[in-house]
């Protein structure tokens, strides 16, 4: 089967990752996969306010989504909505189990990804682009988490879908994130129908995705502590 950009069913759009692209967060990292671009900023173990929020045994995490007015064809409202507010939490529940929380009791991580260009799958780019700014922050972690969507798209299992295929009537979504060290899934939506064949192949779609992600996650990782990079800021 073709898909409308000509992609094999088991080819990402392009990738592109850089780390430390911000000088006052204490970490930061771009994602960009497709027409799809995520920057993320961390702030943190720092002090949590209010102080009677805080957890004497381990850090809270805090996230933040966000997309700019001008990342859609129709200018965004700007300011937090239903949908932001919902992709905050599954950004938050999908990079909690890669950290080691226990280690900053009392204390808070603030992780804010915004989304500068969207074309579908802004909820993965995020989750990559956070996991890689948690790392440069120096936070302790237990593996990176990788994500991308699988999916149904003209009745076959492909691996990230575009907004021209998620536009497609019938065609279904299913957002990933994966540690690819640990093997473990940290986040599985499913919106559509599938059957659990389909389903199968699509999550062996969306797990090879991960993987190639990590890839490019890792290449970033290291080109930021090999060289003494600049960030875009100038600082
Ligand atoms: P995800 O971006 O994780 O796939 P959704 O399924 O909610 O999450 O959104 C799918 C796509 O729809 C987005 O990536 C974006 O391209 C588009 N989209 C979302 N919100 C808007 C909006 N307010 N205006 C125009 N397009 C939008």
């Amino acid at each position: 089967m073709k898909r409308p950009d000509g992609r094999k069913i088991d080819e990402t759009r392009e990738l592109e990752a850089k780390v430390g692209i911000f000088s006052k967060a204490d970490g930061s990292a771009m994602f960009r996969i497709g027409k799809t671009t995520a920057i993320a900023g961390v702030y943190g173990p720092t002090n949590m306010y209010p102080r009677w929020l805080e957890d004497p045994e381990k850090a809270v995490l805090k996230c933040y989504y966000d997309m700019y007015s001008f990342s859609v064809p129709e200018r965004k409202r700007p300011g937090p909505d239903r949908r932001s507010i919902e992709l905050s939490r599954v950004i938050k529940y999908a990079l909690m189990p890669a950290i080691v929380l226990k280690e900053y009791p009392r204390s808070a991580i603030k992780v804010f990804v915004s989304i500068t260009q969207a074309d579908a799958g802004t909820r993965c780019a995020c989750i990559s682009a956070a996991a890689m700014a948690l790392a440069d922050a120096g936070i302790v972690m237990k593996d990176m988490v990788s994500s991308v969507a699988a999916g149904l798209v003209n009745g076959e299992p492909v691996v990230d879908l575009s907004k021209e295929e998620e536009d497609i009537e019938g065609t279904t979504d299913i957002p990933i994130a994966y540690m690819p060290r640990l093997q473990k899934i940290t986040l599985l939506q499913l919106d559509g129908k599938i059957n659990p064949k389909h389903f199968r192949e699509a999550i062996k779609l969306g797990i090879e995705g991960c993987k190639k992600i990590y890839d490019v996650q890792k290449r970033a990782l290291k080109e930021k502590y090999a060289t003494d990079s600049i960030g875009i800021d100038g600082e």
